[in-house]
């Protein structure tokens, strides 16, 4: 099939040995690549009862077939594993050059397996495999490492924090990172500090009229006002103020959705006092990334998530202090989004004398070094290092203990976005904003969806999960879909037009044609705000159109759910801390996110039971009903017919 390089690699750390990993065109129609492709693999080779941090783990790194075809946005690539901080699979989108240099050298993704018996990097090229002595490298941090690897390599490497297994250690490629989820620890783990790729191999795609199409394409994202404005002029920070308005930005460890100073960490005072330039992934229209100095080196600028948590959420207005951590979370290699959350729980836990560990809200010089004594595992560094869940078993807490799952929230505070909670807390890898359809967009970040009320919040989840996960899975930046949301009623918010759309959003008729278009495993159109569709068709040649599309991402969010519920999962697990469910908002009425509720509701339009497990309907429907998946109705189903057979036996 074009637009894939057609190989799949298994690369075993324990014996150096390699192998290809079967990969039909069939399992391209039906799980495309990216992290859907990787959770069809981990949940055919993986045992459940496997340790996150154990030879037997994997980590599956794969692209998309819109890699490399020149499609908008198409450098990302997507790196899963069973996660350490959360024991549950875990997936990490990533932007930089790996993913289009292994395609280049004839690869749609790798499989590591195993456990070097000694420090290795990988060097992969079109026709070789090589593993090297990383002793050398050992210790560096992750600018260094790859600045050591030879130049015109695609590089995937940990810094420290990777090596001493802080179980938020992301991948990083170039300046960007797969930060969530600790696939960094798996990799110092394994004794993996990096793989470096080169080739250059040409990307074929099946229809030559492509080129227009993509052309067509970047230009709606340049037109567009959040792709073609608001990110590529105020990055993803562009967002801070609207969320102190809307409630909505995690302040003082989720006490608050407000922050006095929110002006002095806003995306407008980054660009005015900050930013040097704009820059971005590889092949990316928008652009949302920023260059700030620091240090006088002209460094990447934090985003969105990292002013938030590091900002409002530990009561900081340093601007330049949030820049200069930003920079050393990169080099050490850790998530900034989990370390943040550790530390903000850490400063109340100290706060309510629950562990007396230095740490206050507003306090922030000794920050930085608290960011390294996590990733060297020193001091309270060891226990910070392992994240916030393992913190409140240790000193309690529970109530305010910010994760789900056992990941850290991102800087959405649910209670003024309660369809972002329940995506929060049905989200596979756990608190990711992501993962958890990223609805917030419709509650108040750029359409006005009333953020209180849980009208029609399962159903646009679980659509905005799906697509998202499709999107993911062709390669392409999440980014692209936000040109769904109707330009016209983005730049008019004040309109009539606009009202009426956003009331629509809550009415029973919406809610019947999203539980269609959820339901639906084929829908044979293309939307002109949706390209994806057609842009796979083009580069592929596969049948595919929207309702296909869709379907990809809903296998995908199904076939992971599966993999977690193997591993343990329950329907209670599917939670947030008491103080978003229980407690009121900080200075806002009685704002919570009623959780329960939601839960049954998106558990209904999932196709899953009241307990959280997808129903055996669901799974023909999706092409995933095989012997395999019978664990999942096995104890009660056979408990019950084995009484069932006793009673009737004994009578
Ligand atoms: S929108 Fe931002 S994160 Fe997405 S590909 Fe473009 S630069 Fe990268």
């Amino acid at each position: 099939m074009k637009a894939y390089a057609g190989k799949v690699l298994k690369i075993d750390l324990s014996t150096q040995k390699t192998s290809l990993y079967p990969w039909t065109d069939s399992d391209r129609e039906r799980f495309l690549g990216g992290k859907v492709m990787a959770a069809k693999i981990i949940y055919d080779l993986l045992d459940d009862k496997i340790k996150p941090l154990s030879e037997e783990n994997i980590v599956v790194i794969s692209t998309g077939p819109m890699t490399g075809t020149g499609a908008p946005a198409s450098s990302r690539f997507n790196v899963s594993s069973i996660s350490p901080l959360t024991g549950l699979i875990t997936s990490s989108n990533c932007g930089g050059d790996f993913g289009l240099m292994l395609k280049k050298t004839g690869y749609d993704a790798l499989i590591i397996s195993g456990k070097a018996s000694d420090k290795v990097w990988l060097e992969l090229t079109e026709d070789s495999i090589s593993f090297h002595d990383a002793k050398s490298l050992w210790g560096m941090h992750v600018d260094q490492v790859q600045e050591a690897l030879p130049k015109r390599y695609g590089k995937l490497v940990i810094g420290p924090a990777g090596e001493n297994q802080v179980k938020y250690a992301g991948l990083f490629s170039g300046e960007r990172t797969a930060g969530r989820g600790g696939i960094g620890a798996v990799f110092g783990y394994k004794n993996l500090k990096a793989i470096a790729t080169f080739g250059k191999i040409k990307t074929q795609v099946y229809d030559s009229t492509i080129k227009s199409f993509y052309k067509n394409w970047i230009s709606k994202l340049r037109m567009h006002p959040l792709t073609g404005k608001q990110l590529p002029t105020f990055g993803t920070a562009g967002l801070l103020t609207i969320m102190h308005h809307n409630n909505i930005l995690a302040t003082r460890n989720f006490n608050a959705g407000r922050y006095n100073d929110f002006d002095k960490v806003s995306g407008e005072s980054l660009k005015e006092n900050h930013v040097i330039k704009k820059k971005g992934c590889i092949t990316c229209p928008i652009q949302c990334g920023r260059q700030v100095k620091v240090h006088d080196k002209i460094v990447k600028g934090p985003e969105l998530e990292t002013i938030g948590l590091f900002g409002p959420n530990i009561l900081n207005n340093n601007l330049e202090a949030i820049c200069r951590w930003n920079l050393e979370l990169d080099e050490y290699g850790m998530d900034s989004i989990s370390t943040a959350g550790v530390i903000a729980f850490a400063m109340e836990l100290n706060e309510k004398g629950l562990w007396d560990n230095g740490l206050e809200f507003g306090k922030i010089d000794n920050l930085s070094e608290i960011i390294r004594m996590i990733a060297y595992r020193e001091g309270i560094g060891n226990d910070l290092a392992e994240g916030v869940k393992f913190l409140s078993d240790k000193y309690g807490g529970h109530d305010f203990a910010i994760h789900s799952k056992g990941m850290e929230l991102s800087a959405y505070e649910p209670r003024g976005a309660v369809g972002q909670g329940l995506g929060y807390a049905v989200s596979n890898r756990g608190g990711c904003h992501l993962n958890a359809g990223y609805i917030v967009l419709f509650e108040g970040l750029s359409m006005n969806m009333n953020p209180y009320k849980t009208t029609n919040k399962a159903e646009f989840t679980i659509f905005s999960q799906d697509m998202m996960e499709a999107c993911s899975a062709a390669g392409q930046c999440v980014f692209t879909l936000q040109m769904m949301l109707p330009k016209d009623i983005l730049e008019k918010p004040n309109s009539g037009l606009t009202s009426v759309a956003n009331k629509l959003l809550t009415t029973p008729i919406t809610a019947f044609i999203i539980k269609r278009l959820n339901y639906m495993k084929s829908l044979p159109i293309h939307l002109p705000m949706i390209p994806h569709s057609k842009g796979i068709k083009l580069a592929t040649g596969m049948k595919m159109d929207l309702g296909r599309f869709k379907t990809i991402g809903e296998r995908g969010f199904n076939l992971e759910r599966m993999i977690n519920l193997k591993r343990g999962l329950k329907a209670s697990d599917d939670g947030l801390p008491k103080r978003l469910t229980h407690e009121a908002q900080a200075g806002v009425s009685d704002a919570k996110v009623p959780l329960e509720s939601l839960k049954k509701q998106f558990y209904a339009c999932r196709g899953w039971d009241q307990e959280g497990i997808p129903k055996e309907k669901t799974l023909r429907k999706l092409g995933l009903y095989d012997d395999q998946c019978l664990f999942l109705w096995k104890s009660e189903k056979l408990d019950a017919d084995i009484t069932d057979e006793v009673t009737s036996k004994l009578s």
